[in-house]
């Protein structure tokens, strides 16, 4: 058998010297630092002073012979990030959804996924939502509901003209964006709109603003930028970008131009700010962090970026079913996460995926506590 170990936590060590009878060699951070044809407890390695473990082994029949559990993992420590999981404007536009249903009755039709998350839309789905990308595929008349993201103007003209009765869902943050770029423009400001090209917030706050605006997604954006110096200016960002990414294109912004006003990072919602921090925290005491959450959630996506720039292994997962026991060889600490949109439910049936390799402890990381809510459209807030 030919085993290669390389050590980050003392309670590795039991583990260790269970097998060291068979092991070839041990590494340390792929240096070979110790040979073993010993015993138990006669390494030649002080394997304490160790902090990282990385566990490698050829052929997963040994690992699924060792007692406790998949792998090589004999039991796994969870710390849940706090917060984490649903926003206030994400309950907000579910709840119309659903008090739109018991108010109206099935079906509402609900322009594009209300959140980004597959499990959300599903339960909508049963309950009698139907989710169209085009107005033109909803009854004239009907209920439509206008997604969290928020719309463009021109989708607002549209339901108008086709006579729709519109709920709109749009996060009040968004809602927040919209206006902010809007008096800019109302000053003579031309705008610079911070965000990802395609994501129906960008879409939506682009066609929101009734004079010129520029999308940049990062500082080489900024540089192509086809506009004077001294143009006067003012930005506005996605709600659910990178702080530390944003606030780079913010300097590239201010570098390039003279006459330049904006928020700062203040248009990154205070979900996203408080999640990002909560994974940073995260990232410095596990060995790996899973953020749950849809892939194309722009704020999850951005939770797993974070993760992996520390430096920790990092997978956005949709739910349980997308765990790969392969990759907690080594990892005796697992970081849980998730996005702004992912429920609850779907970080339990995570925990119970990793049940499934090994036994598992939980416990959350202490963090920011929320308490923001947002008020429902009137006609639904008796509903
Ligand atoms: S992530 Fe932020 S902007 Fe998006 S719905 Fe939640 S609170 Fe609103």
């Amino acid at each position: 058998m030919r085993l290669r170990l390389v050590f980050c936590h003392k309670e590795r060590v039991s583990w260790f010297a269970s097998v060291l009878g068979c092991c070839e060699w041990i590494e340390l951070n792929r240096q070979i630092v110790g040979y073993s044809n010993c015993g138990p407890g006669r390494g030649s390695v002080k394997i304490a002073h160790f902090r990282r473990l990385l566990c490698e082994q050829p052929s997963g029949a040994h690992a699924a012979s060792r007692p406790g559990g998949k792998n090589g993992v004999q039991s796994m420590k969870v710390i849940l990030a706090q917060p984490r999981g649903y926003c206030a404007g994400v309950v907000r536009a579910i709840d119309i959804v659903e008090r739109a249903l018991e108010k109206h009755g099935a079906p509402v039709y609900v322009r594009h996924e209300i959140v980004h998350n597959r499990h959300v839309v599903e339960s909508l789905k049963a309950k009698g939502a139907r989710f169209v990308e085009d107005l033109s595929e909803v009854p004239a008349g009907a209920i439509t509901i206008f997604s969290a993201h928020g719309v463009s103007r021109a989708v607002e003209d549209d339901a108008q003209i086709r006579g729709l009765s519109v709920l709109d869902a749009t996060c009040p943050l968004v809602a927040k964006v919209h206006k902010e770029g809007q008096r800019y423009v109302d000053h003579g400001r031309t705008v610079i709109l911070i965000g990802h090209a395609g994501h129906p917030e960008v879409e939506g706050t682009l066609g929101q603003l009734t004079g010129p605006v520029y999308l940049v997604q990062n500082q080489a954006d900024v540089s192509a930028l086809d506009i004077s110096s001294d143009t006067p200016l003012a930005y506005i960002t996605q709600t659910t970008l990178s702080v530390d990414d944003t606030r780079s294109t913010i300097m590239a912004i201010k570098k390039r131009f003279t006459n330049v006003i904006g928020p700062d990072t203040r248009d990154i919602c205070y979900a996203t700010q408080n999640r990002q921090m909560a994974v940073r925290k995260l990232s410095k005491m596990v060995d790996m962090i899973l953020v749950v959450g849809a892939s194309n959630s722009s704020n999850s996506n951005r939770l797993r970026e974070i993760g992996a720039e520390a430096g920790i292994p990092s997978h956005l997962v949709a739910d349980g079913s997308e765990i790969d026991p392969n990759w907690f060889v080594g990892a005796s600490t697992v970081g849980i996460t998730a996005g702004a949109s992912a429920p609850e439910v779907l970080v339990e049936d995570v925990i119970d995926a990793l049940r499934a390799i090994a036994p598992v402890q939980v416990e959350t990381l202490p963090g920011a506590e929320e308490s923001v809510e947002f008020r429902l459209p009137q006609e639904l807030a008796d509903a």
